[in-house]
């Protein structure tokens, strides 16, 4: 049976009542123990004692990915001896930050992706493969397996890559379950053909799939979910964390958004000016984190925008659910009349078989218009592919953006520029007005 904690299954305004309970104690301690937020209380004159209501919490000022890349250090609320673990931000965007855990918030992590496992139905006699990196301060990696040991299920850390490696694993150990990064599933499955077996005649049945999403806007499987699943009897469940947050938002089988666990983080999605967003509108995903020592945040501006859903789920559970990160806030791009984020031009490229490997460029044309490059590796000749994209570049997006043909070695030195951890996908050359 799963897991469900009693508050999950109250109401919304019962969880928004636990969690008022929550926050005065929280704000006391930002106000007690951060160098940071002691000088943002002073500056905005606030004194948490004097918070009457959801109202006032709104008011409160924000904390930008900026903040935190400026005064890192400030953000520390333990004396640097409570402190059993360092961990960093990956810097796909700026500089990485440091984020510091303690002992408690150690086992928070592991609570969390505890959580994580039983929405996604593991139980004590899976055998799961992290084929994510658990080292290089990556938080993610000990978070699955510190919550795989909670769950009392095994853990096998063969690291990402490696295709052939992996399914020598899968098929030694009969691995049940896989935590991944789905864009990498179809190698699998061709690796899979090309060692004459199918994917399917294996053990593995789920994935726990990071770092991208699954869903599109209307919470359908994107090109890369239809592609796995077309090959691949597998259920794949989505899964949004950053490391800021130290707290996922996971997928239960039914699929339709990842769970908030209002008793690890308080989650607002807020429009431009700061207000929260009407609910079902797409917003910037802000969170509070609750119980965290280290390094907690109040209002962290994730730059994520993303949809809420607010009525009870299927699976039991009744918090709210986030669909997948339609984009950056940032990172919006204004295509000849249409607002679009990089992610759906990754699903409209994903969908295209033809392209192997992309890389998306932005910048400011003459005009001071957005315009965008794609830089593409494919198997086909240059002229046949232009006539297969260009009318489907054309109905999706009714322009064509520029396009340029690389190599493999190309294409490979644009997505691992400085032996980044994840893949450039997208290029951002924008000059800010
Ligand atoms: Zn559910």
């Amino acid at each position: 049976m799963a897991f469900i904690p009693a508050i999950e299954q109250k109401k919304l305004s019962e969880q928004a009542d636990f969690q008022w309970e929550k926050l005065g104690p929280a704000l006391v301690y930002l106000q007690q123990h951060s160098p940071f937020y002691k000088r943002l209380f002073r500056q905005h004159q606030f004194d948490p004692k004097a918070l009457r209501s959801w109202q006032d919490f709104n008011e409160l000022p924000t904390t930008s990915k900026e903040d935190l890349q400026r005064y890192n250090t400030d953000f520390l609320c333990v004396a640097p001896r409570a402190i059993r673990e360092y961990v960093a931000t990956s810097g796909t965007l700026g500089r990485p930050v440091s984020i510091a855990l303690t002992q408690n918030d150690l086992l928070r992590l592991a609570y969390n992706e505890y959580l994580s496992f039983h929405c996604i139905g593991a139980t004590e006699h899976d055998i799961f493969q992290l084929m994510l990196t658990l080292d290089r301060q990556f938080m993610a990696g000990v978070a699955y397996y510190s919550g795989l040991s909670l769950l009392g299920a095994a853990s096998v850390r063969t690291g990402p890559g490696l295709p052939a490696m992996q399914w020598d694993t899968i098929r030694q150990l009969n691995t049940t379950g896989l935590v991944a990064v789905p864009s990498f599933l179809p190698k699998m499955i061709a690796e899979a053909e090309a060692s004459g077996f199918s994917a399917n005649d294996t053990t593995v049945k789920k994935v726990l799939a990071i770092g991208e999403s699954l869903r599109d806007d209307q919470l359908r499987p994107n090109a890369l979910a239809q592609q796995i699943t077309r090959d691949w009897n597998i259920q794949l469940y989505g899964t949004y964390a950053a490391t800021e947050l130290q707290t996922a938002f996971t997928e239960c089988s039914a699929g339709k958004g990842g769970h908030h666990h209002p008793e690890l983080i308080i989650a607002e999605l807020l429009d431009d000016s700061g207000q929260p967003v009407i609910p079902g509108e797409q917003g910037e995903l802000t969170i509070t984190t609750l119980g965290v020592e280290g390094m907690p945040l109040l209002r962290y501006r994730t730059g994520d925008i993303c949809r809420g859903y607010y009525e009870p789920c299927s699976c039991g559970r009744h918090t709210m659910r986030l669909g997948p990160v339609l984009g950056r806030k940032q990172q919006m791009i204004k295509f000849k009349g249409t607002s679009l984020y990089p992610p759906a031009i990754f699903d409209t490229l994903n969908s295209i078989p033809a392209i192997r490997e992309y890389v998306v460029e932005v910048s400011t044309g003459a005009d001071e218009q957005d315009q965008v490059s794609l830089y593409l590796y494919s198997d086909m000749d240059p002229a046949s592919c232009n006539e297969l994209l260009h009318p489907v570049f054309r109905h999706k997006w009714r322009v064509i953006p520029h396009i340029h043909y690389c190599s493999a070695e190309e294409i490979r030195q644009l997505q691992f520029p400085n032996h980044n951890r994840k893949p450039v996908k997208f290029i951002d050359h924008r000059t800010l007005f």
